[in-house]
């Protein structure tokens, strides 16, 4: 959060004023975030044309506590907005930014991302689906993976090969893809820490309607950019507050929150549970243990570097900068907390973290823990990924030597 405390302040005044003359808890969930479309409370940072305000990127920060200060529900969260509506608004076509944008706003539907394959995961741009220009249409084959939330999304950020005769990162068409059709299948996968969060999405004469190109046909890489740029921003998700009491649209909001947070509920102990480690050792009476005293202020170090540049890539945001190579190093930073807090965890609960159940560390948590951080360091672009991204974007180090980044995909395909 940025920009000065007063206006801050002006900001939540403002909110407050509209609130108590509109927010009714019992009213429908769903006409509550109508009103906080029509009005640009929903969504300041984006443009008034959009159901926005037009606001610089901090005030969405800024009224999205507020509204839950003030007991009111916010914008609904997950993909739609944190990934779906940034694309949309910076690629997107007028038509589809008014068809799609809204109901992201309003909850009405929801998406995935539908990027990685089993052959193609750092090597994104070597993709195979396909899609092929059958009229107004375009008709999708091919297999995708580890696709958090397919199994209900309504709306899937498609990334498919349109052209195979180009070199691989100028073949790529991006599309809006609606889920819920005969030609889309997902398939949830069992993880080893019991959790289903993602899924295998089998593309079988899908179809998507040619106006659901996001930005140009064969402009998919760019446009896939600007996506994971907005995913290395993302930190620890939680589940909004919405504990101020009944209320028809508190319930609603409840239970949406609930349904998208079911499948993240891993995603604390994924981040390694740092708020965790110093409880951990006292509890296990190991806290005036010199060595563990030593693991723990250094996670204690990297949870305030990662806030810190958190909170700088935040500002740059604000000032107007859109997400760039910055993400990358947020993003390992969260990493290395992540693994240096289950290693406290580990030295602190011995082969007990192995455990799971109620007598085992922590209910099990910590058990969970272990098994769950290796993902923080490849969701959304692997450790070495970002490294590369850094070496190359911010050193200005000589770039990774690619035998198949100027030859048509076809080719490398046949050679590989
Ligand atoms: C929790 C979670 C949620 C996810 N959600 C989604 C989702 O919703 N949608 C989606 O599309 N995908 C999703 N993914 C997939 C994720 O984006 C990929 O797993 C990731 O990009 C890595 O690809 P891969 O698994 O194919 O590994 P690979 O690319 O096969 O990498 C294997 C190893 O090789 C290393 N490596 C590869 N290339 C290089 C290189 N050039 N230089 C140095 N090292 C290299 C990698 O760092 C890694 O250690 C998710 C993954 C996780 C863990």
């Amino acid at each position: 959060m940025t920009g000065d405390a007063g206006s801050q302040d002006r900001i939540r005044a403002e909110l407050a004023e509209w609130v108590a003359r509109h927010w009714d808890p019992g009213m429908p969930l769903r006409e509550w975030r109508e009103l906080l479309a029509d009005s640009g409370w929903g969504a300041p940072s984006w443009p008034e044309r959009w159901h926005g305000r037009g606001w610089p990127a901090w005030t969405d920060d800024v009224v999205a506590a507020e509204l839950i200060a003030l007991g009111a529900v916010g914008a609904p969260v997950g993909l739609g907005m944190a990934l779906a509506a940034p694309t949309l608004l910076a690629h997107g076509s007028d038509d589809l930014k008014q068809r799609l944008l809204r109901p992201i706003l309003t909850g009405e539907q929801t998406w995935c991302q539908l990027f990685s394959e089993p052959g193609a995961g750092s090597d994104l741009a070597g993709l195979s689906t396909s899609a092929a220009r059958d009229g107004a249409r375009w008709v999708i084959n091919g297999q995708k993976v580890w696709n958090t939330s397919a199994h209900h999304a309504d709306m899937g950020m498609l990334l498919a090969r349109s052209d195979s005769q180009v070199p691989k990162h100028r073949g790529l068409t991006y599309f809006a893809l609606p889920m819920r059709q005969p030609g889309v299948e997902a398939r949830p996968l069992r993880q080893m820490n019991f959790h289903a969060s993602f899924n295998e999405v089998f593309l079988t004469d899908a179809v998507v309607p040619a106006d659901n190109v996001v930005g140009e046909v064969g402009q998919g890489w760019a446009v896939a950019l600007t996506t994971l740029a907005y995913e290395r921003r993302f930190g620890a998700m939680r589940p909004p507050a919405y504990d101020r009491g009944p209320g028809r649209a508190l319930d609603e909001a409840r239970a949406e929150a609930e349904a998208h947070f079911a499948v993240y509920s891993w995603y604390p102990q994924r981040a390694g549970r740092a708020d965790l480690v110093i409880e951990h050792a006292r509890s296990a009476g190991v806290a005036d243990d010199p060595l563990i005293r030593q693991a723990i202020a250094r996670v204690v170090t990297l949870q305030r570097v990662s806030a810190w540049t958190a909170e700088r890539a935040r500002a740059a945001r604000a000032a107007g900068a859109r997400p760039g190579a910055e993400g990358s190093v947020g993003k390992l930073a969260l990493s290395n907390l992540a693994r240096e807090s289950a290693r406290a965890h580990a030295m602190i609960a011995r082969a007990g973290a192995l455990l799971t159940g109620p007598d085992s560390p922590l209910g099990g948590v910590i058990a969970e823990v272990l098994l769950s951080v290796p993902a923080q360091s490849i969701a959304g672009g692997t450790d070495e990924i970002q490294k590369n991204i850094l070496a190359e974007k911010i050193l200005g180090l000589p770039p990774e030597i690619r035998t198949d980044k100027d030859v048509p995909f076809s080719q490398v395909r046949a050679r590989g």
